[in-house]
């Protein structure tokens, strides 16, 4: 079984975010960037797992981006992908385009099973896997914490209102994945060192406009001063949280 796993690359958590040219474009200069954690924890170290399994099959990763984004995907490659494809993107990003490109190369490639995280921690789209569905013609499952194989049939489990559902559904499919599916697992030395020579392509965009463009970012209003009062101080608290904070 070859499993296509798409590894979006967002900013770090810890990065400070601002925008430019009219709070247009996310300013990107001196951000420190990350692969996604639901596409690096689960989606990836899952599919890793059922290949290891089968004892048989092909792990691949893809990301949509910048044409120096090898670093991102050879960590992929060290926790244990077999090969990467870094399809190689002018700016403007948007799921539609992202999802075009990856459904070409998969079918292009035979892939039986195409996964993706369930969101992005930078744009939280939710979008990609359900358009790479779409583009396939194959049966899309979101948000898949539990993922196992039989032959080409999956059983997969969602997490839903006060339960959970099972279902089955045979190759080829796409799935978005999210918490459950894996556990974390860091790439060792064994793991870094062959990543540095395992195979990562770089192929050319389709291309196509987007169909989305983002007119402007809004950054939240900053919060007033924190206001302390003394233990004798009821009446004045009240009076704050009754007039200012309007809370009671
Ligand atoms: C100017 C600019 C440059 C950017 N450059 C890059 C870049 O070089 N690399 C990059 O990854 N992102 C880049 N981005 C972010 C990119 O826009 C988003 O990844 C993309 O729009 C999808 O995000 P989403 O929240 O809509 O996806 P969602 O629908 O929330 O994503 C769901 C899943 O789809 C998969 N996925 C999403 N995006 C990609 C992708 N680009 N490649 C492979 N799998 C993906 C992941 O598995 C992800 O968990 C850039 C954005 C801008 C504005």
């Amino acid at each position: 079984m070859n499993i296509l796993v798409c590894v979006s690359k967002v900013p770090d958590t810890t990065a400070k975010i601002a925008f430019k040219d009219n709070n247009t474009k996310f300013a990107s200069d001196g951000v420190t960037y990350i692969l996604n954690p639901t596409d690096e924890w689960y989606a990836l170290v899952r599919a890793i797992e059922l290949k290891e399994a089968a004892g048989a099959g092909k792990v691949t990763v893809i990301n949509v981006g910048a044409g120096d984004n090898d670093q991102y995907l050879r960590k992929a490659l060290a926790i244990g992908a077999d090969d990467a494809v870094l399809i190689e993107s002018a700016d403007d990003l948007e799921p539609f385009y992202v999802a075009k490109e990856i459904a070409n190369y998969a079918r292009t490639n035979n892939y039986d099973v195409v996964v993706t995280g369930k969101e992005t921690i930078d744009y939280n789209s939710f979008s990609v896997g359900g358009m790479i569905a779409e583009f396939m013609d194959c049966a899309f499952v979101s948000q898949v914490s539990k993922w196992d194989m039989n032959g080409n049939v999956a059983t997969l489990n969602r997490e839903v209102e006060g339960g959970e559902e099972v279902m089955e559904v045979s190759t080829p499919f796409v799935l978005s994945a999210q918490k459950g599916m894996a556990e974390q697992r860091l790439p060792n030395m064994k793991g870094i060192m062959m990543a540095k020579t395992k195979p990562l392509a770089k192929i050319a965009a389709v291309g196509g406009d987007p169909l989305v463009t983002i007119v402007k970012f809004d950054e939240p209003k900053s919060k007033s001063a924190v206001k302390l009062f003394s233990i004798d101080e009821v009446e004045a608290l009240v009076k704050a949280l009754n007039e200012e904070a309007k809370v009671i």
